[in-house]
């Protein structure tokens, strides 16, 4: 795949708590480098589950990445990163997985590609710490709805924190899970590096 650098920064949140998450972050942040530049991580976080209670807690983090890819051609690299690490497809919603992959914040665009089920920012952001949390790591100052009509044009990500502070949420490791040594498995490209 073509790439030059820059086009679009991305910010991409990961989560997952079957398996070994920090393993299967470190081969999802490996693989995103093949589809664009990885240029930070966030710290390891260990977040309570939400919406579905009774599992394992989670754990979470997010990337920024510069693309080339568009929004929806993006999603589907995600997805089938997704599946590519492990996850399964019928899995419960909100339920136990290896990882989940979600597109949090576009370069303060909004999306709504109704064909393809893909929503910018994700839907979900503003009620969830382990993203807010991650991302606001990273940009805190990010307004995700800069460019779009929307009465929430100037809230940056930290304005959002407060009304989630409630949640349980834990710092637990710095960016090291992305580094590319950390990757047990990083396909045949990278695997040459
Ligand atoms: P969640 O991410 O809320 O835990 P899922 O991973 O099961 O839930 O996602 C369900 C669907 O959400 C995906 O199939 C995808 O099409 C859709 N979706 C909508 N907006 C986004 C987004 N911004 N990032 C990732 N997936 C999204
Ligand atoms: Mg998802």
């Amino acid at each position: 795949m073509l790439y030059r650098a820059g086009r679009m920064r991305v910010f991409i949140g990961l989560g997952g708590n079957l398996g070994d998450p920090r393993g299967t972050f470190a081969s999802a942040a490996a693989q995103l480098r093949r589809i664009g530049l990885v240029a930070r991580a966030s710290s390891l976080y260990r977040t309570a589950p939400r919406d579905m209670v009774d599992q394992e807690p989670f754990l979470n983090a997010a990337v920024e990445l510069e693309t080339e890819l568009e929004p929806r051609d993006l999603l589907e690299e995600l997805k089938r990163l997704e599946l590519m690490l492990g996850r399964n497809p019928d899995g419960i919603r909100f339920g136990p997985r290896t990882i989940d992959l979600d597109i949090l914040s576009l370069d303060g665009r909004c999306v709504e590609d109704l064909d393809v089920r893909l929503i910018v920012p994700h839907p979900r952001l503003v009620e969830r710490r382990f993203a807010l949390e991650p991302l606001a790591e990273l940009a805190p100052g990010l307004r995700p709805w800069r460019n779009c009509a929307d009465v929430r044009r100037d809230v940056t990500v930290l304005d959002l924190l407060p009304s989630v502070a409630d949640q349980d949420v834990q710092r637990v490791e710095g960016p090291e899970w992305a580094d590319p040594a950390s990757a047990d498995w990083a396909g045949p490209i990278s695997r040459i590096h």
